[in-house]
């Protein structure tokens, strides 16, 4: 996620850069006009979580274990800000499943975040370092803080003093936090810090890191890189070119914007974007670069050349053959889902697709691509950078993407094979590879019977 502004791993507006403080509207409702979701993320993620374990005959006994969390931490932040006054946030960090390795789960600061969604996204991570074979189990963190009207001394202080309350449940072994929404390098930076502090250096405690303190070459794009590389292995059997594709992208943040980057890279045509402030169309084409640096330089979107600046909703109705939803939980709802135009979606954002969009998607051809797969080449990379940590060894930029090219090619193979097997869409068989995985991790460990 690199730097249009602060921070964030699948936000509106951030990356993993240490830019200046984004002033833009933190909502996702603001920023790409259709309502938001008819159900919760929690509400989101156990309704594929039960299609999949009935598909499984998964016992209940067992399920049931596998539908609550390890642990839920929430903590008090309070933090005197710039009006002089004590403004007290939360900050939580559940821990869902930790049968197949440590913890592992981004951070976001949001203002909506609370303890239902967290709970949600860590158990999204669980399938997705499932699904693509890394050895961690799910994790997430997150702090209600309004993000992006904060300075970068105030998200210190917040950073620091979530470190400070949580530490006791983290560690290299236990749980390693990472980048999300309104979150970045810098903010990764400051809890390696607060750690070190009370436990001595220890990069492998946090990954998504500065390069300039044991990151990894290749984290901030890994996410947007790993979306791209799904697709490229996706592509063929759809009868679509990667070279030859319209896109269009909701919330270029880190991963709308690094994806955006990388398939232009390869040839294709990014004909729509929105961000937190509005949205924007040119058939011919919008260069993703140079939008990329016109919006880190601070610049809005509709003050962009050669576009035409339309409603955020607008940007359903665009012919394409790619969607990219890069923004917030619920976009892609009942209510909107019927406007797609487009082949196939590939989700970038955690939860975009509540399962009434699903559906309607499904029922009219459009092939979904689910998060718990398209996303997942930002823990993959997480996952290689607690490697380099633990070895205080670094690789070059070319083998961590060769790495997470063929990880991301395996496990699209992988669920596509499962789901022409069951004549089930990629999230069933997303989920049902996910599950199995971490059933048998916990049945030789002994945890269930
Ligand atoms: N926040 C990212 C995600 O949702 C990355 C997590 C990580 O690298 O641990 O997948």
């Amino acid at each position: 996620m690199a730097d249009d502004a602060t921070v964030t791993e699948e936000g509106l507006h951030g990356d993993d850069g240490l830019g200046p403080p984004d002033k833009s509207p933190r909502s996702a409702n603001e920023a790409t006009g259709p309502a938001r979701a008819e159900l919760s993320n929690y509400a989101i993620v156990n309704h594929y979580f039960d299609i999949a374990t009935e598909r499984l005959e998964l016992r209940e006994d067992i399920a049931a274990v596998l539908r609550s969390s390890y642990r839920e931490v929430q903590v008090q932040i309070p933090i005197r800000l710039g009006d002089g006054r004590t403004h007290v946030f939360s900050g939580f960090r559940v821990q869902h499943n930790g049968a197949r390795g440590p913890y592992k789960g981004g951070i976001r600061f949001h203002p909506e975040v609370d303890l239902d969604e967290v709970r949600a996204l860590a158990t999204l991570m669980t399938w997705k370092t499932a699904i693509v074979g890394v050895p961690f189990g799910g994790a997430k963190g997150g702090v209600n803080i309004p993000a992006g009207d904060l300075s970068q001394a105030e998200l210190q202080k917040v950073a620091r003093s979530f470190m400070d309350k949580i530490e006791k449940v983290l560690g290299p072994n236990r749980d390693i936090p990472a980048p999300d929404v309104n979150t970045n390098a810098q903010t990764m930076a400051w809890l390696m810090d607060e750690y070190g502090k009370l436990h001595g250096h220890t990069p492998a405690c946090v990954t998504g890191k500065p390069i300039a303190l044991e990151g990894s070459y290749g984290r901030e794009a890994a996410t947007g890189r790993g979306l791209i590389d799904v697709y490229r292995e996706a592509a063929p059997a759809l009868g679509l070119k990667p070279e030859d594709t319209r896109f269009v992208v909701q919330g270029f943040g880190n991963v709308g914007s690094w994806a955006a980057r990388i398939l232009q890279d390869i040839g294709g045509t990014l004909v729509g974007v929105s961000d937190a402030t509005g949205a924007i169309r040119a058939d011919s084409g919008i260069d993703a670069d140079a939008l990329h640096a016109h919006l880190a330089a601070g610049d809005p979107l509709g003050d962009f050349a050669g576009v035409d600046a339309i409603d955020a909703d607008e940007l359903l109705d665009i012919e394409c053959e790619v969607f990219i939803p890069a923004a917030l939980g619920g976009m892609l709802n009942q209510g909107n889902a019927d406007r797609l135009r487009c082949r196939v979606v590939l989700e970038g954002a955690n939860s975009p697709t509540t399962p009434a969009a699903d559906e309607i998607l499904t029922d009219r051809g459009v092939v979904v691509v689910p998060d718990v797969l398209a996303n997942a080449g930002g823990v993959v990379v997480s996952y290689f950078e607690w490697v380099q940590n633990l070895q205080h060894f670094r690789w070059e930029e070319d083998a961590v993407n060769g790495q997470l090219r063929k990880i991301m090619r395996t496990a699209y193979r992988e669920v596509s094979s499962r789901a022409e097997a069951d004549g089930v869409p990629l999230r069933v068989a997303a989920y049902e590879l996910g599950i199995e995985r971490v059933v048998e991790a916990s049945r030789t460990r002994g945890y269930i019977a």
